[in-house]
């Protein structure tokens, strides 16, 4: 199997942490996510340890939150000691309702609006990841008026394209996040942050892409980047101590991805940076880094329920389920490939060549096309693993369908992290009375 956490049983029923899917199904409904949060602890601990060794002890994995948020996943991550990197006050004030420290929050985006920026001055957000000359001043003034001090990090880019693995100076300048290097705009904020007396300017940023496998875009990123601190320190004495190198490390969807070996990745990259900071005679900042999607994803299976199977002779076959774009987008965004088993029948050499639907009125709700499982019939059930990333923190309600809910499992038992949306919380925002229409969000 693609992953240590899926199984078979003596059913030849799927498993995740032990558990029987098809059963999980028939109890909870489907569609089903499924969330092995023994897997998601023995990844977080993975990148603790490896981390310490490769970067030093004062660095710290910090968990993107947007590949999957939800309150029960910030306790978990509160609980292994990692940081959080957050980018609107909605995951912000999840972290919080789930008591995770907000001196451990980063909060990121490229258009963080003054109520957002006033949000996160007031809760003690521990870092505010500065994007804009705009969004600096903007800060600086909110800060003054609020009679705080503010720590930031600039986000800077770097001008790597991960998937070439070529420094593109100028390809990925073009980019709606951060200050680019190359045009001089790094440079400039740097000095402006550093100017700002409500701001404190603790380091450096950069989030080069997603789904990275190799390691030389990293030490690409670590070499540009500490480099640029080199020459802020003698330009102009430029002393902040983090540098955070963001997220990106891949993930196997399916059998073609390779499967990576995460602690010996981080140590390849540790030794690269102490490479660079021999080179450029900095002492080594504080890493930080950022990952979501390999925390997460591995651990998620998303469980459908099969309504139709459909021969179209001479073009393909469709088998519908009962879930898709809402609970999925990501074949419909960016095609991504998944793995999808028969669940029921989960070592069974799959036998059926089929395009996997999903229930929207859009021809392009697909879940994955070319793939091969077990012949279904309506009423089976069919598995889609590694989806603990990107798809729940994705989900919309188009077509009015409600969200799935969010299945825990963790030592061999089942509990219900999300509830299932209900139909009333469909209209729950319809036709409200006039007094509460324009009732502010507060903290
Ligand atoms: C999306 C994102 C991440 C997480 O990326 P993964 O590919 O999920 O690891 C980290 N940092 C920033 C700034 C991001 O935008």
């Amino acid at each position: 199997m693609l992953h240590s956490c899926y199984g078979v049983n003596a059913e030849g029923h799927l498993t995740l942490g032990g558990l029987d899917t098809v059963k999980l199904a028939k109890e909870y409904g489907t569609p089903l996510y499924l969330l092995d949060t023994d897997h998601v602890r023995a990844m977080c601990r993975m990148y603790k340890k490896s981390f310490a060794a490769a970067f030093g002890s004062a660095s710290a994995p910090v968990y993107a939150g947007k590949a999957l948020c939800c309150t029960r996943i910030y306790r978990i991550m509160a609980e292994e000691g990692l940081y959080a990197d957050c980018v609107s006050p909605g995951e912000i004030l999840t972290a919080r309702h789930a008591g995770f420290p907000m001196s451990d929050v980063f909060f990121h985006g490229n258009n963080k609006t003054d109520e957002d920026l006033r949000t996160a001055l007031s809760l003690g957000v521990g870092h505010i990841v500065v994007d804009s000359m705009d969004e600096l001043d903007a800060l600086e003034d909110l800060a003054a008026a609020m009679n705080v001090t503010a720590k930031i990090l600039l986000r800077i880019t770097p001008g790597i394209d991960p998937h070439t693995h070529r420094k593109i100076i100028t390809g990925n300048v073009d980019s709606k996040f951060g200050s680019a290097i190359v045009t001089g705009a790094a440079e400039a904020i740097l000095c402006a942050a550093m100017r700002k007396p409500h701001l404190v300017l603790d380091g450096l940023h950069c989030h080069i892409g997603s789904q990275i496998f190799e390691i030389e875009p990293f030490a690409d990123a670590a070499d540009i980047m500490t480099g640029f601190i080199a020459r802020m320190r003698q330009a102009h004495g430029y002393a902040g101590t983090i540098l955070n190198l963001g997220g990106g490390f891949g993930v196997r969807y399916t059998e073609d991805d390779p499967t990576i070996d995460y602690p010996s990745y981080v140590c390849a990259l540790g030794k690269e940076l102490d490479q660079r900071c021999e080179r450029y005679r900095i002492e080594r900042p504080t890493i930080l880094m950022e990952p979501g999607r390999s925390l997460v994803a591995a651990a998620g299976v998303t469980l459908y329920t099969v309504g139709s199977v459909k021969e179209i002779p001479g073009f393909r076959n469709y088998v519908s389920i009962d879930g898709g774009m809402p609970d999925n987008p990501r074949y419909t965004l960016y095609q991504s490939r998944y793995t999808v088993l028969h669940a029921e029948h989960a070592d069974a050499a799959p036998d059926f060549p089929c395009t996997v639907a999903g229930r929207c009125c859009e021809s392009g709700d697909l879940i994955a096309e070319n793939v091969s499982v077990v012949r279904p019939r309506r009423g089976d059930i069919l598995a889609v693993l590694v989806t603990g990333a990107y798809n729940y923190s994705m989900a919309s309600h188009y077509n009015r369908i409600p969200k799935p809910p969010v299945i825990e499992i963790s030592e061999g038992k089942a509990t219900v992290a999300v509830r299932r949306e209900r139909w009333e919380d469909l209209y729950a925002l319809d036709e409200v009375p006039p007094d509460t229409a324009s009732e502010e969000v507060s903290p």
